[in-house]
């Protein structure tokens, strides 16, 4: 067992981030897509407003200002991971493919070179399957994120994502709520159990154990189970004693 890089927590083998840490990357990687989306709203025009000129010439009133932290983020840029710390002006989509890239390269690829010996060399380029779009580059980040946490960069890429998180939540006010669950975590057995607001998993804030909805389900019914199990001799031979 390692420690995280970020907390004291012990890590599952052969990686760099706790399940806490892990869990919460992969939330922000489910949540960013939905954030980008609620930001294109503030620069889309409604109903051609801004268009519509006076009769004769001349125009009406200036478009809406448009925040420039929103024209940055969903703007054309360059970002580079290895580079110095993020200045909190990378666009969006150049953070996630920068990334994606950055990963991609420590991929070990086999390859045969010409003399048909097998190589194992870098990928040289990330290629998302949903097209390079910010969500084709978040499923690509959430694919590819189990081999990202057994290199040193995933503390890296957790305070890039963080970073990028609450810039997009300062602008766009939405921040998913954590609704607590009422059973007893699986693991530690803690009452810590949260579920996100469009997750379909639920995670222990304590020791960042996670389980889908239909396995909580499962195991909170054995837990009430249990509970009314040991919870009924006690009330049954108090009735009695009543009774007698
Ligand atoms: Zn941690
Ligand atoms: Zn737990």
């Amino acid at each position: 067992m390692t420690a995280c890089s970020l907390c004291h927590r012990d890590t599952p083998e052969h990686e760099h981030l706790c399940l806490v840490h892990a869990g919460e990357l992969r939330g922000w990687l489910a949540e960013i897509p939905g954030q980008a989306l609620l930001l294109e709203e503030f620069v889309t025009p409604a109903g051609g407003r801004a268009t519509q000129g006076r009769p004769g010439g001349g125009r009406a009133h200036s478009p809406a200002p448009v925040d420039l932290r929103v024209l940055t983020l969903l703007g054309p840029g360059r970002y580079d991971p290895s580079g110095p710390d993020d200045d909190g002006q990378a666009p969006l989509l150049a953070l996630l493919g920068a990334w994606a890239g950055h990963i991609a390269y420590q991929y070990p690829a086999a390859t045969r070179d010409a003399y048909g010996v097998q190589r194992s060399q870098p990928c040289e380029q990330a290629w998302p399957a949903g097209g390079e779009t910010i969500t084709g580059w978040c499923a690509w980040l959430t694919a590819y994120l189990p081999y990202a946490l057994t290199l040193p960069l995933a503390a890296d890429l957790y305070r890039a994502l963080g970073q990028l998180v609450s810039r997009l939540r300062q602008l766009t006010h939405a921040e998913p709520r954590r609704r607590p669950m009422a059973g007893p975590c699986p693991q530690c057995e803690a009452c810590a159990l949260v579920r996100t607001d469009g997750q379909d998993t639920v995670t222990c804030l304590l020791c960042g154990h996670q389980l889908g909805l239909n396995a909580y389900d499962t195991h909170q019914a054995a837990v009430l189970a249990a509970h009314k199990a040991t919870a009924r001799p006690a009330r049954a031979f108090e009735l009695d004693k009543i009774a007698t």
